[in-house]
């Protein structure tokens, strides 16, 4: 039976500005709640544009010492963070669990992420290249350097709040930048467990801040503030179409990881045990709010029924509950309102006549928290806004194909771009999927874990940029070239014939 989790006290966090931890200047707090009880169980400060100004001044006083530190004295910080992550995991796990809803097992992963996002760009200490080139004179080099940008703002959204802090200060502090960091209002604590930690590791102060507060507020100033030299944002495409507009005022740099719509093709040859498998994961693998989570499934005409049978009875087979609970498969969505959406989406289904032959409600158990039941949708349109906009929650809608040629077709019908999955055992269709599917990540025969090497971009109207990868790390730095004469009699006589 499923056991609500009442906390007994709420925690009262506060915001790290300058190497203290402060209340906002304003009086207002934000409330956490936990999904799964709907009770609160923490406050932040609701932070004001002045605090934010604070915070961004605070991390341009510290980042020019920062910066001079050698990038292997950086990584030391950084190898110190990932080690206190990884001692505190069980701790992390259920605080991101308490305010996100995840399921305690989804979130021990997560923690362990983090810890890997500060070892792997520790490890760039010694490979933070630039270039020595030859000059078009003799007695003269040209050099390229990458250096920091300065001050990062990093706006992270709710779905991995602990990932999604490591994916982005991680690189920014090895390239010797200081940050401002800002994350959901709606799962703010896993944030301020990794500043905990940085603070730990004794990172000097200034160096990271973290600031609490909406995005239309604080999160707007950070964007728009000349102190800014680069934002990077995870969230949804329209507050990223925002963020551009802000960062348009000091012509900001950007690195915008948003929505997804990920199709999942899978086609008459696969491994058909492996492909439901991996469906089921990729759908409702943290109760469906993951950007490259299956959004729309594309099955071979000949297959569909026998694999949208097996489908649905493993779906059904989920165990939806308490997310601590280690038999828990299926935890909350994380708010009444995203849950919402979901059910928005569910009636147009009805509406246009597909038929919902999985879930489609709220389960009778638990009673409270914001459940949604896994909800599968057969016969949907392409044109369907089912399969156009971006779900972000349990319910996947089905489509049937007749070549695969028109599965790539319809795929990349989308204004999103991020990630995308084929199944088949075919050589031809695993390169016409590596050459035609127009999106930021192809997953052939698998499903996740993205790896920390790979660049996690998105085409279209899912980013801006990358993150991750040798790739993501050069967004946080620029580039400067030098061009320097060592001749004992420098002049170019014929650059300057009248001297
Ligand atoms: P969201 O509502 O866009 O919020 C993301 C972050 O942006 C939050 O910290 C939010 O602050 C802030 N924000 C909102 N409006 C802002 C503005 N005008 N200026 C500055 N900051 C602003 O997204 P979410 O609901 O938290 O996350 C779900 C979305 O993220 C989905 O669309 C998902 O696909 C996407 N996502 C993408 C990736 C990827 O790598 N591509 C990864 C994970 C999630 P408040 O919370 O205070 O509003």
């Amino acid at each position: 039976m499923f056991v609500s989790m009442q906390s007994s006290a709420i925690r009262h966090e506060r915001m790290f500005i300058d190497g203290d931890w402060v209340g906002g200047s304003g009086d207002e707090t934000i409330n956490v709640v936990n999904p799964a009880s709907e009770s609160v169980i923490a406050t932040v400060p609701k932070g004001t544009r002045e605090d934010a100004k604070k915070a961004l001044g605070s991390a341009q006083g510290a980042q020019p010492g920062w910066a001079e530190l050698p990038p292997l004295q950086r990584a030391t910080y950084m190898t110190k963070i990932a080690q206190l992550i990884r001692e505190n995991r069980e701790r992390m796990a259920g605080v991101l669990t308490s305010e996100q809803g995840k399921p305690l097992f989804e979130s021990r992963l997560e923690v362990d992420s983090s810890a890997a996002h500060f070892e792997y760009f520790a490890e760039f200490a010694r490979r933070l290249e630039g270039d020595v080139l030859p000059s078009d004179n003799p007695e003269q080099t040209v050099m390229i350097l990458k250096l920091p940008i300065g001050v990062v703002a990093a706006i992270t959204p709710w779905n991995f709040p602990s990932a999604m802090v490591a994916r982005k200060i991680a690189p920014a502090l090895i390239t010797g930048n200081a940050v401002v960091l800002k994350p959901s209002s709606i799962t703010p604590l896993s944030a301020v467990e990794v500043v905990k930690l940085v603070e730990q590791a004794g990172v000097p102060k200034g160096v990271v801040n973290l600031i609490t507060g909406s995005g239309s507020d604080v999160g707007d100033e950070l964007c728009g503030n000349k102190l800014t030299g680069l934002v990077t944002m995870t969230g949804s495409t329209d507050a990223g179409r925002k963020i551009m507009q802000r960062a348009s005022n000091q012509l900001g740099k950007l690195i915008l990881e948003l929505g997804g719509k990920a199709p999942f093709i899978v086609w008459k040859d696969a491994d058909m045990e492996w492909a439901l498998k991996c469906a089921i994961w990729a759908r409702f693998w943290n109760c469906g709010q993951t950007c490259i989570s299956s959004e729309r499934m594309y099955l071979d005409k000949s297959i569909k029924d026998k694999f949208l049978s097996h489908f649905v009875k493993m779906a059904k087979e989920l165990r939806m509950g308490d997310p601590m609970a280690a038999s828990t498969d299926l935890g909350p969505m994380v708010s009444n309102v995203e849950r919402g959406t979901s059910e928005r989406f569910i009636e147009l289904a009805e509406r246009e006549g597909s038929k919902v032959i999985l879930g489609g409600g709220r389960p009778a158990e638990p009673s409270k928290g914001w459940y949604l039941e896994p909800t599968v949708i057969d016969d949907v349109r392409q044109e369907s806004e089912l399969v156009q906009k971006e779900i972000f929650g349990p319910v996947v809608p089905v489509l049937e194909v007749e070549t695969f040629d028109k599965a790539i077709d319809m795929a990349n019908d989308s204004e999103y771009g991020l990630a995308s999955y084929v199944f088949t055992r075919d050589n031809s269709n695993v390169m016409k999927a590596v050459y035609k599917i127009r999106f930021g990540e192809t997953y052939v025969n698998q499903v996740g874990p993205e790896q920390l090497q790979g660049a996690h971009t998105g085409f279209r109207m899912s980013g801006v940029g990358a993150e991750g990868s040798k790739y993501g790390l050069e967004l946080y730095t620029q580039l400067k070239t030098c061009y320097i004469d060592w001749s004992d009699k420098p002049g170019l006589p014929y650059l300057f014939p009248y001297s």
